[in-house]
């Protein structure tokens, strides 16, 4: 369908402005995968779930993979100096890894909300999940860096704002990928994976792993998987989050390691969608 949508381009490239209308126009029905976002199916689709294009960068840039194992390489070189310190710990080491577009490629939930036209919400996501299992797979470099973890004995938590109703078939997913023991990730006591059950806030369930671990790295592609201090009410402005980064600029590549998501996030909450040329004119300094 997304070859489709080209060759509906294509058919009017003898005039290069209609061609021009038809896609803007393709750009702005195609919908973007937003897990956890909830949206009206009569909805008109919104400037902002315009997300072909970053759907496409993920499934088929070279740089996207490049960029991912390269993260997950520093935090591994990381944790392996960790363990390597010969200091005493009270606690055994962990690391803490949001799981979608962290672990989970759920591109093909965005893609095929762009082939049928429809607007992401709970219930879509969530039923696209029981009958997609298959089609979600691994972010580059995700599994090599569970694996290593393993034998390193450092403890893996999945801290994910997947809710607590779809436990049984995230665990399926997670199993199939070979990224954990179906009994240890039923069990949320395991402190294996930590879904959400009220609050979009991962600081307790963090903290409720902080308390058994020494964790030394923390994984996602959203700042809200590293500290709150990145979400409303501490920041509510795109220069508020971006001025926060900086003042952590030492735990980036350090103890936090950011996988890149351009087709949905926090970020896209601050953004004046009708418009957008606004965000054009200053270079960033
Ligand atoms: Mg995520």
């Amino acid at each position: 369908m997304i070859i489709e949508l080209f060759e509906r381009t294509k058919l009017t490239a003898s005039c290069p402005l209609t061609a021009a209308i038809t896609l803007a126009l393709t750009l702005t029905v195609a919908a973007s995968a937003v897990p956890g976002k909830a949206g009206a199916d009569s909805d008109p689709m919104p400037a902002q779930d315009s997300a072909l294009r970053a759907v496409l960068w993920m499934r088929t840039a070279a740089e996207y993979e490049a960029l991912c194992r390269q993260v997950y390489r520093a935090a591994w070189l990381h944790v392996r100096s960790e363990t390597m310190k010969r200091i005493a710990r009270p606690k055994p080491l962990a690391v803490i890894l949001d799981l979608d577009e962290t672990v989970l490629d759920n591109t093909a939930y965005s893609a095929y909300l762009i082939q049928s036209g429809l607007k992401h919400s709970k219930r879509r996501w969530q039923d696209w999940n029981r009958r997609n299992t298959d089609k979600i797979g691994l972010v580059p470099g995700a599994k090599a860096f569970i694996d290593r973890m393993k034998d390193a004995n450092v403890h893996v938590a999945f801290v994910s704002n997947r809710s607590e109703e779809i436990r049984d078939v995230t665990v399926r997913i997670l199993v199939n990928l070979g990224l954990g023991e179906k009994d240890e990730l039923l069990d949320r006591d395991t402190l294996r994976l930590l879904l959400r059950t009220d609050s979009g806030s991962k600081q307790a369930r963090r903290r409720e792993v902080m308390e058994k671990y020494d964790v030394v790295a923390l994984l996602g592609d959203n700042l809200g998987d590293f500290s709150d201090d990145f979400r409303s009410p501490a920041v509510n402005s795109i220069q508020g989050r971006r001025g926060k980064v900086r003042e952590y600029n030492d735990n980036w590549g350090t103890k936090w390691f950011v996988l890149p998501n351009p087709i949905y996030g926090y970020w896209t909450k601050f953004i004046d969608w009708n418009r957008p040329g606004r965000y054009f004119d200053a270079p960033r300094r």
